[in-house]
């Protein structure tokens, strides 16, 4: 680790405050609320409202453990900033998991993109700078520590997201939620949360409020999992995602019976616009 990276670690939450103030966000929801979900690879998605544009879970560029990685050209696409990556504000990772996060993609990305804030656990943090492949500012970071059962929020220009623990399983891992709200939509990443359900309980409100969740996909094919969203989750829509490129085939046919609502892509830089629920348009009509 650097004397600047020491630095960096040693300076309170200062660097984890607000950059800009909560207007755009609040436009956006009077206006039609849409967020494009672009899938990358495994857990990785590219969130896109109007002119904001989110990366979470993005940077895996070799496979882990039978999961899938990006594709050659998008992973230069990514690396390079070149479209659809050209102008992302925000980059996110659940954990620190190397089929979530691979730390010297992430460095090689974030020092191509200066104006990109990388925001997630210490945990993450820590492995981030690990890798000291390229030059990465300390501007751009922004640890986040949410207090057990309790979360924490950054707001941005256009996006807001708000980090709690979901606990993995895995003692002394910590296992990033996070509810992104970006075009007056709710996008919900649970990471590989583990199915228990009292994980979930701390947070019952803010889930209720979720429009789009992108969820591992043994959540709808275990029990225990499908009963999770169906409390927590009732007016979500779902991406399934976490699939084995060998298991893909299979699981899109067994979820296409089973839960035909549920989205499954089929390859990197497959999108989907989504749109507010009908059930939610009077609450937005009664705003006005
Ligand atoms: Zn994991």
């Amino acid at each position: 680790m650097t004397n600047r990276h020491r630095l960096l670690r040693l300076l309170p939450f200062a660097c984890a405050l607000p950059l800009v103030s909560v207007a755009s966000a609040q436009e956006a929801s009077t206006a039609v609320a849409s967020v494009e979900v672009h899938m990358l690879a495994n857990e990785g998605f590219l969130l896109r409202a109007g002119d904001v544009d989110v990366l979470i879970d993005a940077f895996v560029e070799t496979p882990y453990a039978g999961y899938g990685n990006l594709d050659a050209a998008t992973l230069d696409a990514l690396v390079a900033t070149r479209a659809p990556f050209d102008d992302v504000e925000l980059a996110l990772a659940s954990h620190k998991h190397r089929d979530h996060f691979q730390p010297a993609t992430a460095q090689r990305f974030l020092a191509a993109a200066p104006g990109c804030v990388f925001a997630s656990s210490p945990d993450v943090i820590d492995t981030l700078w690990q890798a000291e492949a390229a030059e990465v500012s300390e501007q751009s970071i922004r640890d986040v520590q949410p207090a057990p059962g309790e979360t924490q929020a950054l707001e941005f220009d256009g996006v807001r997201v708000e980090f709690f623990e979901l606990t993995h399983g895995i003692s002394g891992l910590t296992n990033f939620g996070h509810v992104i709200t970006l075009g007056g939509m709710k996008v919900l990443h649970i990471g590989d949360a583990e199915i228990r359900r009292d994980s979930f309980v701390p947070f019952a409100e803010l889930l209720g409020t979720v429009d789009v969740a992108l969820i591992p996909f043994w959540y709808f094919t275990n029990p225990p999992g499908a009963k999770i969203l169906a409390e927590f989750l009732p007016d979500a829509q779902f991406v399934a995602c976490h699939i084995q490129p060998t298991a893909l085939d299979e699981t899109t046919a067994t979820l296409g019976r089973d839960r035909p609502e549920v989205t499954v892509f089929a390859k990197a830089l497959d999108r989907k616009v989504f749109r507010k629920r009908e059930a939610s348009a009077p609450d937005v009509l009664r705003e006005r």
